[in-house]
């Protein structure tokens, strides 16, 4: 079987920076299970893995453009203190999460400065070239539930 749309496919893999640091690894735990075609891992993975079978194993470097995207420092923005009622300590490296432009995001401050908070709503990936060396463990169809869904079900089919 090779890797085409609306296939479910098992991959292990391990993520490495444009300088050589390991970002992500499924190493000691489960393989990465997605559908192939739906958007579920980034696009220049995706693309690589079309036709591939089973036992094949790949090392693709892709580019900003086709992982994260670029860095738009549009999304870097200084607002006041006075935004986070309720938070005792802000620190530079705290994550939240925020209502952005309509869509659910990840924003992690940058700098403070006494009441001065810069914060930054690009993806922590942004603008970083990413290798993935990737081995392909299995490839099946999707069930018709998995394809409603967009994502992959468990063995038992417990939903998550
Ligand atoms: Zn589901």
């Amino acid at each position: 079987m090779e890797i085409k749309s609306n296939k479910v496919v098992s991959i292990n893999y391990t993520l490495t920076s444009a300088e050589g640091k390991v970002l992500d690894t499924s190493d000691g735990r489960a393989p990465l299970l997605y559908i192939h075609g739906k958007g579920n891992i980034i696009p220049g993975l995706e693309k690589a893995l079309e036709g591939k079978k089973e036992g094949d194993k790949l090392n693709v470097t892709v580019a900003p453009e086709e992982a994260y995207g670029i860095r738009d420092e549009r999304l870097v923005q200084i607002i006041p203190r006075s935004s986070f009622e309720g938070v005792e300590e802000i620190e530079p490296g705290m994550q939240f999460q925020a209502n952005f432009e309509g869509h659910p995001q990840i924003i992690v401050i940058t700098k403070v400065e006494g009441d001065n908070i810069t914060i930054d709503a690009n993806h922590p990936l942004a603008g970083e070239q990413l290798t993935f060396d990737v081995a392909i463990t299995e490839i099946r169809d999707a069930t018709e539930e998995e394809l409603a869904h967009g994502h992959v079900h468990g063995p038992n089919g417990h939903h998550h």
